[in-house]
């Protein structure tokens, strides 16, 4: 990739077939330096919260922002919990554990993710078995599961066991991509029926609706994650959300070094993690969890902005919201030609200050997943050449 002009430096002798575009996205974001693709945006209360927490001197693990944090949280996604934990990685940790993902397991999740998602399967000594995605959700194909668990695997004793390996297919792992909903009560359907537990990679889908339901409350325990570039941030930070009041118990317990509740006595009951939120990043999440709406208001009209843009072009295709769908449009998303034209592209935007990024490069290419299991990946490989994401930073955000 070549390295974005630092400064303001535009270069204006390098005509290209997709000027047009970079002058778009120079005007939506009114810029002539460089336009970033995902930044975080504090008009909030941001400072005021930082300042009382540090006043307060409760600026670790407890605090009454942790706390608040939680609840507010909870209350937004319509979920019953929802648990402050350090980052995303270390709610979708939890979260696997929390669904009964062990040593010699097998959960399935889809190719087109990023690494976090396979990285916590793997922190619970389980292996990934990717599933190919859809091409309008670009998540997890609710056909392509049904179909890989019909052929490949057998009903034992309650669970689901792959036939080639004889081990146990404990969970799914699917993942909203760029904000976009999956199909996830077909997933949730399918899950049923074949024994698995369903937990949802929502890290990146805050705000983002099913037929007004929450993405995160489907299946049976969820992660958030609030880093720098997510739609809120609190510095680094995520959260396990779960309806479920013994997962609750547990994942709390769990992420506090599993220390028993008491005065002055230090009597832990298992190996367990320090994966709470500290209050300061707790306080920015507040600030940030206020401003929610407005950000999404602005990511929706940043949307509409992209898609009346794209729509009477036959080089680019927007990405839009599935049907029935709400979606938070936190990255938003074309789809280029073929590979040549998409990385024509990102040579053009980057040469011009404007960042863009390609999808990921599927999880099975990476080295540490390339002996994973696939179904043959088709239509992941289809996007993984032609997907780019476009600026989408929040707007005019008062
Ligand atoms: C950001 C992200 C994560 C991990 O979150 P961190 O807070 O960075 O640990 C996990 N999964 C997906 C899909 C993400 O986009």
């Amino acid at each position: 990739m070549i390295p974005p002009l630092t400064g303001s430096t535009i270069s204006e002798n390098l005509p290209n077939m997709y000027d047009d575009i970079i002058q778009f996205i120079r005007k939506l974001y009114g810029e002539t330096g460089e336009v970033f693709l995902h930044e975080p945006v504090f008009r909030g209360a941001e400072k005021d919260y930082l300042i009382r927490t540090i006043d307060s001197t409760f600026v670790s693990s407890v605090g009454e922002y942790v706390t608040r944090f939680g609840e507010e949280f909870a209350q937004f996604v319509g979920a019953k919990h929802a648990v402050p934990v350090t980052n995303g990685t270390a709610a979708l940790h939890v979260a696997c554990l929390a669904a009964g993902v062990k040593p010699g397991d097998e959960v399935i999740t889809q190719p087109l993710t990023f690494v976090a998602t396979c990285n916590a399967i793997s922190y619970c000594g389980a292996k990934p078995v990717f599933v190919d995605v859809e091409r309008d959700t670009l998540g997890l194909s609710p056909t392509a599961l049904q179909s890989f668990l019909e052929t490949q695997t057998r009903q034992e004793n309650g669970v689901c066991v792959n036939r080639r390996t004889g081990k146990v297919i404990r969970a799914v792992v699917p993942m909203h991509v760029f904000g976009h909903p999956v199909r996830i009560r077909e997933i949730a359907d399918i899950c049923t029926e074949h024994h698995i537990v369903l937990v949802e990679d929502a890290a990146e889908a805050l705000g983002s609706f099913v037929d007004g339901r929450h993405v995160g409350t489907f299946g049976m325990v969820s992660a958030f994650s609030f880093n720098g570039n997510k739609i809120i941030t609190t510095g680094g930070g995520g959260m396990v959300v779960t309806d479920d009041d013994n997962v609750a118990d547990w994942v709390r317990h769990i992420t506090t070094t599993a220390k028993l509740p008491h005065a002055w006595n230090y009597a832990h009951d298992s190996i367990a993690f320090n994966y709470r939120m500290p209050n300061l990043n707790a306080a920015l999440g507040c600030a940030q969890l206020e401003q929610l709406p407005r950000f999404l208001a602005s990511h929706r009209a940043t949307a509409a902005a992209y898609r009346d843009f794209f729509a009477n072009r036959n080089d680019a295709t927007f990405v839009d919201e599935p049907s029935g769908c709400k979606s938070n449009f936190w990255l938003n998303a074309i789809m280029l030609g073929n590979r040549t034209e998409r990385d024509a592209f990102l040579e053009a935007t980057h040469g011009n200050a404007v960042m863009t990024r390609p999808i990921w490069n599927l999880m099975n290419r990476l080295p540490m997943y390339a002996g994973c299991q696939n179904d043959g990946l088709k239509v992941a490989q289809w996007l993984e050449d032609r997907v780019v994401n476009l600026p989408s930073t929040a707007r005019d955000v008062a």
